[in-house]
C-alpha cells in the first residue's frame, strides 16, 4: 500500500509535515509530496483536518519508530 494525497481536498496546511517521524512529506507552494522514504506508518493520518491522507497502515498505539 502506497501512502497518497488527495490532491482536490489538501489544503496545503502543512500540519502533516511537522509530524511525521522520518519527515517524508515535503510541502511546496503547489503542492505536497510523499517522499519515497515513508514508512507508511499511518502517525500524519489524523492530524490532517480534511482526510486527505489514504494508503497508511493502520495506526500502531504509540509512537513509530519511538521504542
Ligand atoms: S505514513 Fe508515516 S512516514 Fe509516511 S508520511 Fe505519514 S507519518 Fe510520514
Ligand atoms: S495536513 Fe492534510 S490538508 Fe494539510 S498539508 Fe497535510 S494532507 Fe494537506
Amino acid at each position: 500500500m502506497v501512502v497518497t494525497i488527495d490532491e482536490t481536498c489538501c489544503v496545503l496546511c502543512g500540519l502533516c509535515t511537522g509530524v511525521c517521524p522520518p519527515n517524508a512529506l515535503e510541502l511546496t507552494p503547489q503542492k505536497l509530496e510523499v517522499l519515497p522514504h515513508c514508512t507508511e506508518c499511518g502517525w500524519c493520518v489524523p492530524f490532517c483536518p480534511v482526510g486527505a491522507i489514504s494508503g497508511a497502515r493502520p495506526r500502531a498505539g504509540r509512537r513509530p519508530g519511538r521504542p
